[in-house]
């Protein structure tokens, strides 16, 4: 299997038995005019610093170590989707090696369909890419903010969030993040926080951002204006540019995507499930808006279906059996409530419904795809597309 950044969730790029193609010395990122060629071994700090020396970025995920092959290749959703789209939106051309070892440049006139597929089909799936060429965008500063709301507050600020979030202007990404805090730690407490990021004057975040604010009585509210790189350093929680490529710990996770508002009785499931785990274990819900840019693309335009959501929740927990019982119990409640559909950079190895969860009306043509580039299934692990 190819291996870039390693951050598969269900460690489908490495594994007993299983031969890892390693392309992270491939890691150059060349910015040259409009567009960045980067290999497919660079994580995503190295794109984002590279990219910024030109005064330019790509829109990416937020976890520094991440590898741009898997996220490009999913999808990528991040602080600037909103505005500019997802990573794999921005793809202008790849190269990628097939499973009968031929070179293969991809770009909307050049082996349109494995292009297509590769625009969120996910990794692994019809090659190994060698690099990628991306469309970059002018960015200088942004603005951020935080919002905080007392915990007893939590429903009340998830149910302003979710009215507001998904329809902002699209210069707006923002997260709800629901988090139960490591109960070792002193003074330990369950947090509801809302975040984001905008390309535009902090003088507009105030009137922006009053349906969050005016909701409740917040605890914290702070904005900022940020270099875009210092705003990536910040959102991937280091300390400084410095210690953004240091390991990170393990968890396990699930995620859906959510098409209608969540109702009172959801929101009450979710508040207390984070509640009930405080003082347990590690347990958080993330919200991640859609909207904006992400949604403007017509599902069948790329792989990546995911176009009419409001936003997508991921639930994460320790792996013991106590944190895994929470989650498996968070989840079976939540059903009523999700589109049925999941994203394929949270790749989750006990989904059974993944072929429709990750794909949706966009599976057939990429079983299609993969019938023509690797018939044999050369490249397969466990939720790997078979050819039709
Ligand atoms: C801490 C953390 C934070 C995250 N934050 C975000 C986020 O903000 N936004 C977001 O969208 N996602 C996020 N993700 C999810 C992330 O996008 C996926 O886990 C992604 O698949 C990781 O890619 P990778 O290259 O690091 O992992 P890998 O394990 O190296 O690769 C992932 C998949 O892609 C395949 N692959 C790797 N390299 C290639 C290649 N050269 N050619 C073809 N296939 C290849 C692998 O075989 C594997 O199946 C996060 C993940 C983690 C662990």
């Amino acid at each position: 299997m190819p291996r870039s950044g390693g951050h598969s969730y269900g460690g489908y790029s490495s594994g007993d038995g299983v031969v890892v193609a390693d392309v992270s010395r491939l890691n150059q990122v060349k910015v040259s005019g409009s567009r960045a060629t980067v290999g497919a071994g660079a994580n995503l700090f190295g794109v984002y610093a590279a990219a910024s020396n030109h005064g330019v970025t790509i829109p990416g995920g937020s976890c520094p170590t991440v590898g741009i092959a898997g996220l490009a290749l999913g999808g990528g959703i991040g602080y600037s989707a909103r505005h500019f789209g997802t990573t794999a939106d921005n793809l202008a051309r790849l190269q990628i090696v097939t499973a009968d070892g031929e070179l293969l440049v991809c770009d909307a006139s050049h082996h349109s369909d494995l292009f297509w597929a590769c625009r969120g089909g996910g990794g692994g799936n019809f090659g190994i890419v060698t690099d990628f060429t991306f469309e970059t965008h002018p960015v200088s500063t942004v603005s951020t903010y935080e919002i905080e709301w007392p915990w007893a507050q939590a429903a009340p600020a998830l149910a302003a969030w979710q009215l507001f979030a998904p329809h902002a202007p699209d210069a707006l990404f923002s997260v709800l993040d629901l988090i139960a805090t490591d109960p070792s730690a002193p003074g330990a407490r369950a947090h509801v926080v809302s975040a984001g990021q905008y390309f535009g004057p902090e003088s507009d975040l105030p009137s922006l951002l009053q349906p969050l604010t005016s909701t409740g009585t917040p605890i914290r509210i702070t904005t900022g204006t940020l270099s875009f790189l210092d705003a990536v350093v910040h959102w991937a929680g280091c300390r400084d540019a410095a210690t953004c490529t240091e390991a990170r710990s393990t968890f396990a996770a699930k995620s859906d995507y959510v098409a209608a508002p969540l109702p009172a009785a959801a929101i009450s499931t979710v508040v207390n499930a984070v509640a009930a785990r405080q003082g347990h274990g590690r347990g958080a819900i993330y919200f991640d808006a859609s909207g904006g840019a992400i949604n403007r693309v017509p599902k069948a335009a790329t792989a990546f279906v995911h176009r009419d959501s409001l936003f997508s929740m991921q639930y994460t927990s320790g792996s013991d059996d106590a944190s895994l019982t929470w989650l498996a119990n968070l989840y079976a409640q939540l059903r009523p409530y999700v589109s049925g559909f999941a994203y394929q950079n949270y790749i989750d190895p006990n989904l059974r419904t993944w072929p429709h969860a990750y794909y949706g009306a966009n599976l057939r043509r990429l079983e299609a795809v993969k019938r023509k580039v690797d018939p044999h299934g050369f490249f397969r692990f466990p939720q790997s597309i078979r050819p039709a």
